[in-house]
């Protein structure tokens, strides 16, 4: 039995990141950037109006209330660049700055003294001061050419895609999607919803998880089966998983010590290199991970729900995230709500809440229920508290690393959900 330092090392040995390869920036959302950006435009790009109103020439002073002035032609967003000969031109939000002017006044601002035959104001009259500059939109204000925009290893976001749209990024090089295949091993498991369970039988529920989980954390399921407590049986879907392509195989179930748990010698007769079969976790102690002869890596979680979704967590997502060339996640250290005991030798992964506490002061709850075939309380679970092989007693207040449920973060709403009240 290894450590769980010991453990992610051998894992982050086996991961180099893939390959990069090149997208349109439409299909990029949710990709790992394999780039740096730096913007190569101003944002915005041009100096324009805030508001609808008039522009005018402060001359470097405030111009007072009541000051007249003559209009002399209109800029309207879209409008290329100007120079203008008056003092006021009538302008609209977005429509660039004409040369010589460099203040705006909003149209609710002024009084309209004269019009022309169409409407067009002639004449206006300011009803409040304008300072210098006053509503403008500076060329580069929000972005300069050459700041840096985003850096290699994040995720793009629709927040960055907005940037990057507005900075006219038309392709960028991410990570491929990790190609993954996932089977469930158990000859209880039962599959389809419509089929009543015969005595003995269970739904297969790491499945439909881990599936969910492995497309979120950036792989793609290539290949999806259950298989029964049978070697062969589960060799030849192992071989069809690999066929499909896969670089990461995952399976849950069959990899501890019961008589029906094949996975380790099926592995053995296929030549794979057992890098680690179990660690000093909890849940998830019979843990296996091995290199296959083609390469391709192999996560051997156990069955229960739970372990699995800890194997997933902090066994499989440190890969995937290595693969997608990003840096290992760092956790939070937040102080325990209240006393947690543990006996010492294994490091305990624990469903837990992070909430706002005493004096609005972020700290984390271990949850009760942390039976490692229990689901429900995964779902008022926000986070993960880790807790050292070493630590037995940790008094309330002690800091302990805290990681999101998943890879986004931890999330202290959920819909209707608010701030430090659980759901
Ligand atoms: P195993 O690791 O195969 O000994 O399985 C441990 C426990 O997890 C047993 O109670 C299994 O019935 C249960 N289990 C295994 N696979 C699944 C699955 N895919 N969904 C739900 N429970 C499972
Ligand atoms: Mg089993």
């Amino acid at each position: 039995m290894i450590s769980y330092a010991s453990a992610l090392q051998h894992i982050l040995q086996a991961c180099q990141p893939l390959p990069p390869v090149q997208l349109p920036l439409a299909q990029a959302l949710g990709r790992v950037l394999a780039q740096d950006v730096r913007a190569d435009a101003d944002l915005p790009p041009f100096d324009n109006s805030a508001m609808d109103g008039f522009a005018l020439a402060s001359a470097g002073t405030t111009l007072v209330a009541g000051h007249e002035f003559a209009v002399a032609g209109s800029q309207a967003a879209g409008d290329g660049l100007a120079a203008y000969s008056g003092e006021a031109c009538e302008i609209m939000t977005g429509a660039s700055l004409p040369d010589g002017l460099d203040c705006v006044v909003p149209v609710e601002q002024v009084s309209v003294l004269q019009r022309d035959k169409d409407g067009c104001p002639l004449q206006i009259r300011l009803d409040a001061e304008v300072s210098p500059g006053a509503h403008v939109r500076r060329r580069g204000q929000d972005v300069a050419v050459g700041d840096p925009i985003a850096s290699a290893g994040i995720r793009l976001t629709p927040a960055l895609h907005m940037l990057l749209s507005s900075l006219g990024v038309a392709t960028l090089m991410v990570r491929p999607q990790v190609p993954a295949a996932l089977f469930t091993t158990g000859r209880e498991l039962v599959d389809d919803p419509s089929q009543p369970l015969l005595p003995g039988q269970i739904r297969n529920s790491n499945g439909p998880y881990l599936a969910d989980r492995l497309d979120e954390a950036g792989a793609r399921v290539v290949h999806r089966e259950t298989v029964g407590d049978d070697a062969q049986a589960f060799i030849a879907a192992l071989e069809r998983g690999l066929a499909a392509g896969a670089r990461v195989v995952l399976s849950t179930g069959a990899v501890s010590m019961g008589r029906h748990d094949f996975v380790p010698d099926a592995l053995r007769s296929l030549h794979a290199t057992i890098l680690f079969h179990k660690v000093a976790i909890r849940p998830g102690k019979p843990l296996l991970f091995a290199r296959l002869p083609g390469g391709q890596l192999y996560f051997g979680l156990p069955g229960n729900p739970v372990s699995s979704a800890v194997g997933m967590r902090f066994f499989v997502e440190p890969a995937l995230r290595a693969l997608l060339g990003q840096a290992p996640e760092q956790p939070l250290l937040l102080p325990l709500a209240a006393e947690s005991r543990k006996k010492p030798g294994l490091r305990f992964f624990l469903k837990a809440y992070v909430a706002l506490g005493d004096g609005a002061r972020l700290q984390v709850e271990v949850m009760s229920g942390q039976e490692s075939f229990r689901i429900k309380p995964l779902l008022a679970a926000n986070a993960w508290v880790v807790l050292d092989a070493d630590a037995d007693m940790l008094p309330a207040g002690t800091l302990v690393p805290v990681f999101g449920l998943d890879g986004r973060g931890i999330l202290l709403t959920n819909g209707e959900d608010t701030v430090g009240h659980r759901p």
